[in-house]
């Protein structure tokens, strides 16, 4: 991790910043607000109730809760707290917070004991934030929290439905709840090559699982790219080595400046961690050999059915290597935690703790491969400590990015039929002897510590946001 020293700390200038409240969202959002914070901007962070970090961790930064103060409000109760369904709250907030948010900021614009506002940085998929900010002349930037190549393709949705590869999900809904990758192994088109994405197969455009549509997921993506598009300036979680002719189109097609910055390496996420990290482990990791451990988990959403879960069970104890397994509370649906697990099966050769803190783990000798479900922040994590994958995505961008894994930057395997026991088995074995693969992840990391240094491209990518921050 840099270490930053605090040089211009007169912290005159103030920039709020507005998290879509997801822990994959969260972290980013408060590493970059770590990030402003020390090179001496003063930090305001908007939220909802829902899922509010822990305050007392960010004692540098002011926190304001909004869109969810009312208890009464029925339209915010009783929402899904897992699977896509989880989103619905970004749906509703984005159709009605328009108002109350323009009400606060009008505040923040006013208040005289305040440094003054730079700008507002908000998560891309608030976009009902960019007309909030054009009325009240008030520069914004989005964070996206996934890869340059994903906003690539989910802009192209409309192109994508045009060649109907979108209505092909119609008959695959049960993939939404964890697989449906058998229902979908039938048909020969979802094998075929994606003209504009070559590097996509038709199956990983249905397995994101989005519709085009005015409202719903599809039309908060739909609004988002438009919004992204509109904004003064658009912040990654990236870096330039790893989406090089991404982020070239980027640039080409879309007048404000780009931002890759690869935020796992500047600042850990733990202290944005939603729910209690699990510790105890690690006097047992310590003791295990340099990379002879599975690091097994799945983000902080999915969720998946019993059947399935009793594969990645016989698959990790067929596989007979040692793991260390997060098993979120409710991550197996109709279970509160581990009931459906056999006994026995916690011997010597694994752990399986509630949550644990990712990026250490990854960072931690004893790792030799990620099973993920490849969330962006999951992915970049893994990369960032030269850790190859399996890959077992759900949903969202997380297809398109275990199809980069696998196929582009060639640092994992990718499960693509679901969770069948024998497939679970033979890939992890790979991924943990594939000697070729581990020396790519290795020279991946390294691009991207070299990005760092002096003059790198994350380096002047960071001096350049900063210098853009202070210019408004
Ligand atoms: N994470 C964690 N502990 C865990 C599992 C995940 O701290 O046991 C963190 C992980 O480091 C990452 C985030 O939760 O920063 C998950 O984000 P991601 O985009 O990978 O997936 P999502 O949860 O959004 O599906």
């Amino acid at each position: 991790m840099e270490n930053h020293t605090e040089t211009t700390v007169d912290r005159r200038r103030r920039v709020i910043l507005f998290p879509l409240p997801y822990q994959g969202h969260i972290n980013p959002m408060l590493q970059l607000a770590n990030l402003l914070y020390s090179k001496g901007f003063s930090i305001t962070i908007l939220h909802t109730n829902y899922n509010k970090p822990k305050t007392s961790n960010y004692p540098h930064f002011t926190f304001r809760f909004i869109l969810d103060n009312d208890p009464h409000d029925e339209r915010y109760s009783n929402l899904p707290l897992h699977g896509m369904g989880a989103l619905s709250r970004v749906i509703l907030f984005n159709q009605y917070g328009a108002d109350q948010l323009r009400h606060q900021l009008e505040q923040e614009l006013s208040a005289k004991d305040e440094p003054s506002v730079s700008c507002l940085i908000t998560d891309a998929l608030w976009h009902f934030t960019q007309s909030v900010a054009d009325s009240l002349s008030l520069p914004r930037l989005v964070l996206r929290t996934s890869s340059l190549f994903c906003f690539l393709i989910y802009a192209s949705i409309p192109l994508l439905d045009d060649r109907g590869y979108l209505s092909l999900s119609d008959n695959t809904t049960p993939f939404l709840d964890g697989l449906g990758y058998h229902d979908l192994s039938d048909n020969k088109r979802l094998e075929e090559q994606v003209e504009e994405f070559p590097m996509l197969k038709v199956k990983d455009i249905v397995k994101m699982g989005f519709k085009r549509e005015k409202d719903g997921v599809g039309g908060v993506v739909d609004n988002m790219v438009k919004q992204t598009k509109a904004s003064s300036g658009i912040i990654w979680n990236s870096f330039k080595e790893l989406e090089e002719s991404e982020l070239e189109t980027i640039r080409r097609d879309i007048p404000a400046p780009s931002f890759p910055i690869p935020f796992a390496k500047h600042f850990t996420a733990s202290s944005s961690s939603l729910l209690e990290h699990d510790r105890s482990f690690f006097p047992w990791l310590d003791q295990q050999p340099p990379k002879s451990v599975v690091y097994v988990s799945f983000g902080s959403v999915a969720q998946v059915e019993e059947k399935h879960f009793m594969e990645m069970v016989h698959g990790l104890v067929d596989s007979k290597q040692l793991f260390l397994w997060v098993v979120r509370p409710g991550f197996v649906s109709g279970s509160t935690w581990l009931e459906p697990l056999p006994d026995g099966f916690l011997s010597e050769k694994g752990r399986i703790v509630k949550w644990a803190p990712q990026q250490e783990v990854l960072g931690h000798e004893a790792i030799g491969a990620f099973w993920t479900h490849c969330g962006w922040n999951s992915t970049l994590e893994s990369v960032c400590e030269g850790v190859p994958m399996i890959c077992s995505p759900f949903w969202g961008d997380q297809p398109l990015d275990a199809r980069y894994v696998s196929d582009v930057w060639k640092v994992g395997v990718y499960l693509e039929n679901g969770w069948r026991r024998q497939e679970i088995t033979s890939a992890i074995r790979r991924v943990m002897t594939d000697e070729e693969m581990r020396e790519r992840a290795s020279v991946l990391k390294q691009k991207l510590d070299g990005s760092l240094m002096k003059g790198g491209s994350s380096y002047e990518s960071v001096e350049s946001l900063v210098a853009y921050v202070s210019s408004f």
